[in-house]
């Protein structure tokens, strides 16, 4: 098995090693996250600011938060254990990019002590235009963007309000700055040669029709690879979606909706949605082995 068969070979060489964009490399290659973002600048209806970011980590879990200092200490410590962590993600608990002085800090840091691991941040894209030179300054080696929709009569059902310019937008205007702030720091990222992968969720009834047009936007404008996710829709986590009933799609609807996209571009299929400080292999989570009170008592 190799990667996704009609990637470049110049994309393929940059990801073939990276435990999320290959199925072969996931089996031989470590990632970890560290929560270091607490804050965000938008709202969506899925989100229970309890948990992590749908971004990129699962939602439900709860991740121990760090400062900068203790991401950087964590993951020496991880790689020093663990020799296959090749890449190190920050994707929550919130948005990485509204939280942009721990963010770039974490990374100046692990750059300075551990050069050879690889960066990668996801983010909604609603901050991404204003850092994708700083992003582009730490070599960052992919960015994943979260994009439901790029229609705002669409959006405004996922997305209630977002903070933008020290002002909250609600509605049409929120769903409309969201989508054109995304679209335009897409471009710019991949105008810059950095790798963006999209995520998208997939809400029955909300978005589920109109993520097939996603892909389209999403591809005309140089994103790799595009990763639809089932809404996980939890009551008990008291998510406005949760709340209102809202269910999430079946296997079958998610694997037809992937299948129709397909044609279009590399879709990928086994994202495991981990957790904001997940440590390990894919499919293995070995967060509870690098505490931050585990890895002071490492000294
Ligand atoms: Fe929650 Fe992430 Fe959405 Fe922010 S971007 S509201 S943290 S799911
Ligand atoms: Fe990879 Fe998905 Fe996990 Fe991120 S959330 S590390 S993309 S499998």
């Amino acid at each position: 098995s190799g990667g996704p068969d009609n990637m470049t070979p110049e994309v393929w060489e940059k990801v073939k090693n990276h435990p999320c964009y290959s199925e072969e490399a996931h089996h031989h290659y470590a990632r970890m996250h560290v929560a270091v973002a607490p804050a965000c600048n938008i709202q969506c209806n899925y989100c229970n600011r309890k948990y992590d970011c749908a971004n990129e980590s699962r939602p439900g879990v709860v991740s121990e938060k760090l400062t900068p200092e203790q991401a950087a200490k964590k993951v020496l410590a991880v790689a020093s254990t663990i020799p296959q962590m090749t890449v190190l993600g920050i994707a929550g608990p919130g948005d990485p990019l509204a939280n942009p002085d721990k963010t770039f800090k974490t990374f100046e840091l692990i750059a300075k002590t551990a050069p050879d691991i690889k960066l990668c941040l996801s983010t909604n894209g609603l901050a991404l235009p204003d850092h994708v030179d700083t992003i582009q300054s730490f070599n960052v080696d992919h960015v994943t963007i979260t994009i439901n929709m790029v229609d705002p009569e669409v959006g405004q059902h996922i997305y209630p309000w977002i903070y933008y310019q020290k002002k909250r937008w609600t509605g049409i205007d929120a769903a409309r700055i969201l989508t054109e702030r995304q679209m335009q720091g897409l471009e710019m990222l991949t105008a810059r040669g950095i790798l963006c992968k999209v995520n998208s969720v997939m809400i029955p009834g909300i978005n589920d029709k109109h993520l097939v047009e996603v892909n389209r936007a999403v591809k005309s404008r140089g994103a790799f690879l595009h990763n639809i996710m089932p809404l996980i829709s939890a009551p008990e986590h008291g998510t406005v979606f949760g709340l209102n009933g809202q269910r999430g799609p079946t296997a079958q609807e998610l694997k037809a909706l992937q299948d129709s996209c397909e044609g279009e571009m590399n879709m990928m299929r086994h994202c495991r949605q981990c957790r904001a400080d997940a440590v390990g292999l894919l499919g293995e989570d070995r967060s509870a082995e690098f505490t931050t009170d585990k890895i002071d008592a490492m000294e």
